[in-house]
Formats: structure tokens, C-alpha cells, sequence
């Protein structure tokens, strides 16, 4: 019995990414753009279907998917698009208001008053999967819709649903990208919800795409055309063990066992490989060491981290194509000796592998990574600082507390962000040898000595 995702996209960039990614995956299981198959491999294409895809009575592959938004702007753009008449039209819910960049009056005000129609579509989508495994959702963490009422989306599906698995696709927001001041606030607050109410986090960092754009691809004016390529390459090599059938047959809860060993631990830095530019299809014969390479290398990552300040506490890495999994597994073992100090020693085998003999389209093969490391904590100090900066001051408080919102809980959003920095820097620095009651002690005399102080 397969069990199935559903899908909620939320605001201007989650609508965006996951149009992208229907897009994607559609035709690598040969969905045409009216929801029929139009594949030439259906064992393959159509296995593993439904995860993803509800099946109509008249045999059309619908998405299991909530498209939500407190303007109309992308969502009649998605609508009236080519991939529009690909979704079921009544699971569009969106207002007229918009959120104009405050997270409050997506979580608070004008995104709580449109909560419960969501859950509607939600409930509806659920009940359609024979066994419902987990939840989806692409939010931009920057802006007011994604961020604020994406979050309360979040938790109220994780109150109805306490024992399904939430996953986010989470956009970070960075000043390359977009000149919205408020956004380290937003993002904080999203942050704050994100370490409670999900699971797991893929952590997308506009900063990082934009990077990859100048860096690697020679673009030198990145649009958001060109980052969401790249996140929808990222959002299908992640998620193509789930889509197809292979040796593994996996779901998102043996994901996050594998990758998550501290619950509040769970944002993941991501990577693809090998990246290409837009305009040239690679079609490169690639070899599993170079793959490896780059999908380890900083400068592949979407999340503007260096790894090598941090440690691997896990990760995971997905192979696509025509690859032997004996060479993938004999490489990652490679590479983790060869690099043995970015990886926590006290988790032995910490690398998951799992192979697809399914390739991306464009490419032979190619491979995505997901990487559970301590260096993730740049991301929320780069943000921290930000958010800092302006709260001292309570600059633009009062647009939030327009909305209801107490001030107590941005400190405490901060304030939770800096503890997670700290968890990480905890298992940076933690060796296998230091006793977990030595440790933990170790560590609770630490914060009481600053108290003394
Ligand atoms: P919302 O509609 O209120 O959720 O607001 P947005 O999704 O527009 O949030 C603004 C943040 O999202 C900023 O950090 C933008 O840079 C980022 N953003 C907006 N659209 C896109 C997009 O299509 N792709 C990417 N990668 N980022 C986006």
C-alpha cells in the first residue's frame, strides 16, 4: 500500500517553487500538462503514483496539493498557466488582502481568517490516500504569507496530525535577493515555529542560490526563474526515492530517523549535483567521484554554509541514473575517511546512500544530497544579527503590534533561534570520547557559571 504526501504550497514563492516542482516531477512520470499519462515506462512512472498524485475516476493524475495565498496575483498566474489545469480548481484558496511582508497578519489576522478553509482542502486531500505519510510544505520564510501563515498551517496541521511527518521546504531570505528590511524579523518568528512544529526543515537560502547563479552558472543578474530551477532540481533528487520504486523504498519518516538524532536538530542544509546552466543541457559523462566532489563542495550547497566550520552530524545522498550502488557506497566511505573530521565520529556510518536507476531528465546521472551539519547555525546567526540590529531599536515593531502581536514573542523567537545556535555549537565541539553524564554536566555547569558571573 503506498504511502501518500500531501502537498501545501503558501505565498508568492511557495506557490512559485512548488509549481516548479509539479512541473518536474510531472514530467519525469510522464504526467502531461491536463493530468493524463503520457509516459513510456508506466512499471516505472506509475509504481509509486500515488505518493505524490491522486487518481480520478476518469484516470486523470491530480496533485495532492493545497495552493494557498492571501493575494490572487501568482495563484491566477499559476491557474492560467500552461501547468494550471493540472491542479484540482477548488483546492486554490486565496485572499484578497495580502500580507504585505508582515508575518503578523499572515499568522495572526488576515492569514487566520482564511486558516480554516485550507484545512478543508487539507482534510479533503487527506482522506483521498489510503495511508497518509506526511505533509509537504513550501513557504518562503521572508515574507508575510509564506512565513506567518505558512507556520500557522503548520501547526495546526501538526495538531490535527500529530503522527504524520511535516516537512518544509523553507526559502530564507537574503538581502542579495530581495530589499524587504522586515524580513530577518519574519524569518525569526517562522524559525521560532519551525524548530516546534516540524520535523524536518530543508533550508533553501536565496543567498546560496543567488551565489550558485554568479558563481557557477555565470548569471550574472539572477532572477527568481533561475533560483527556482535550482531548488526544483534539489526538491526532485531529494525526493525521488519516495517517487520511485527502488531498493530502499523509502518515506519520510525513515528520512528523518536517519538524519535527525536530536528532535529540535533538523535543518538540513541541500545540495545537487552536477549544476548546470539553464542553457546547456550537460549531457556530460560524470563519474561518481566527481558527483561526490561537488555535491560536498561549499560552493554546491543551498545554504550559504561553509561545512568545514561546522560537523556532519548525518547525511543522506541520493544517486540517479544508470550508477552501481557498490561504487556509491565504496566512494561515500571514501569520502567520509578522507574527510574525517567534518564528520561527528560518536555516529558511526552517519551517510546514508540509496540509488534510483531512474536518471533527471537532462541528465545521465546526477546525485542530491541532504546534509545534517552544525554549520547550518551560520544561517540563523547571519539572520540573528540582522533581526538584532533593527530590534534594539523596535524599529518597524509597530506594524506587527498593529496586528495584536506582544513583543514578548519576538524576544522569545530570538531567543530560541540563539539556543539552537548554541545546540549546535554543542555538537561541534563534542567528542566521542566525553560520557554523555559528563557532558550534559559539562554543560549545565557552563551556562550556571555565566549566571554567576
Ligand atoms: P508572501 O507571498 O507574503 O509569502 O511573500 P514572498 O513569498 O514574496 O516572500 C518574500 C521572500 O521570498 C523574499 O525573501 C524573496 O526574496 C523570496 N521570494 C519571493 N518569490 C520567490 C521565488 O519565486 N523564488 C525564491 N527563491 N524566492 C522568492
Amino acid at each position: 500500500m503506498t504511502r501518500s504526501i500531501v502537498s501545501l504550497q503558501a505565498g508568492q514563492c511557495g506557490n512559485q517553487v512548488g509549481a516548479n516542482f509539479w512541473e518536474g516531477i510531472s514530467a519525469e512520470h510522464g504526467i502531461d500538462a491536463e493530468g493524463a499519462f503520457a509516459g513510456d515506462k508506466p512499471d516505472q512512472q506509475l509504481e509509486r503514483i500515488s505518493v505524490y498524485y491522486n487518481e480520478s475516476s476518469n484516470g486523470r493524475y491530480v496533485p495532492r496539493a493545497a495552493m494557498v495565498d492571501l493575494e490572487p496575483g501568482v495563484i491566477d498566474f499559476i491557474k492560467n498557466s500552461s501547468k494550471g489545469r493540472l491542479f484540482r480548481p477548488d483546492n486554490f484558496v486565496y485572499g484578497q488582502s495580502g500580507a504585505g511582508n508582515n508575518w503578523a497578519k499572515g499568522h495572526y489576522t488576515e492569514g487566520a481568517e482564511l486558516v480554516e478553509m485550507c484545512l478543508d482542502v487539507i482534510r479533503r486531500e487527506a482522506e483521498t490516500c489510503d495511508v497518509l505519510q506526511g505533509f509537504q510544505v513550501t513557504h518562503s520564510l521572508g515574507g508575510g504569507t509564506g512565513s506567518g501563515m505558512g507556520t500557522l498551517l503548520v501547526s495546526k496541521i501538526r495538531e490535527e496530525y500529530p503522527d504524520r511527518m511535516m516537512c518544509t521546504y523553507s526559502v530564507l531570505p537574503s538581502p542579495k535577493v530581495s530589499n524587504t528590511v522586515v524580513e530577518p524579523y519574519n524569518c525569526t518568528l517562522s524559525i521560532h515555529q519551525l524548530v516546534e512544529n516540524a520535523d524536518a526543515v530543508f533550508a533553501i537560502d536565496n543567498e546560496a542560490l543567488f551565489n550558485i547563479c554568479q558563481r557557477s552558472l555565470n548569471v550574472d543578474q539572477p532572477s527568481y526563474t533561475h533560483l527556482n530551477r535550482l531548488i526544483s532540481s534539489v526538491m526532485s533528487g531529494i525526493t525521488c526515492s519516495l517517487r520511485f520504486p527502488g531498493q530502499l523504498n523509502a518515506d519520510l519518516r525513515k528520512l528523518a530517523v536517519n538524519l535527525i538524532p536530536f528532535p529540535r536538530l533538523h535543518f538540513f542544509a541541500v545540495g545537487h549535483a552536477p549544476l548546470a546552466s539553464p542553457d546547456s543541457h550537460s549531457y556530460r559523462s560524470l563519474t561518481v567521484p566527481e558527483l561526490a566532489g561537488q555535491m560536498f563542495d561549499r560552493n554546491n550547497m543551498m545554504a550559504e554554509v561553509d561545512p568545514r566550520e561546522g560537523r556532519y552530524l548525518t547525511a543522506a545522498v541520493y544517486f540517479r541514473g544508470k550508477v552501481s550502488t557498490k561504487e556509491v557506497e565504496d566512494e561515500m566511505a571514501l569520502m567520509q575517511s578522507k574527510n574525517s573530521a567534518y564528520f561527528v565520529e560518536w555516529i558511526p556510518h552517519n551517510i546514508k546512500t540509496s540509488v534510483c536507476d531512474i536518471p533527471a531528465k537532462g541528465e545521465k546521472i546526477s546525485s542530491a544530497f541532504i546534509g545534517n551539519t552544525t554549520a547550518i547555525q551560520s544561517i540563523f546567526l547571519r539572520v540573528g544579527d540582522q533581526f538584532r540590529s533593527m530590534f534594539k531599536r523596535k524599529a518597524f515593531l509597530h506594524w506587527y503590534k498593529g496586528e495584536g502581536m506582544d513583543e514578548l514573542e519576538f524576544t522569545e523567537a530570538e531567543s530560541n533561534m540563539a539556543d539552537l545556535v548554541s545546540e549546535y555549537q554543542q555538537y561541534t565541539d563534542a567528542t566521542a570520547e566525553q560520557p554523555e553524564e559528563e557532558f550534559v554536566d559539562d554543560y549545565t555547569n557552563g551556562v550556571e557559571d555565566v549566571e554567576e558571573e
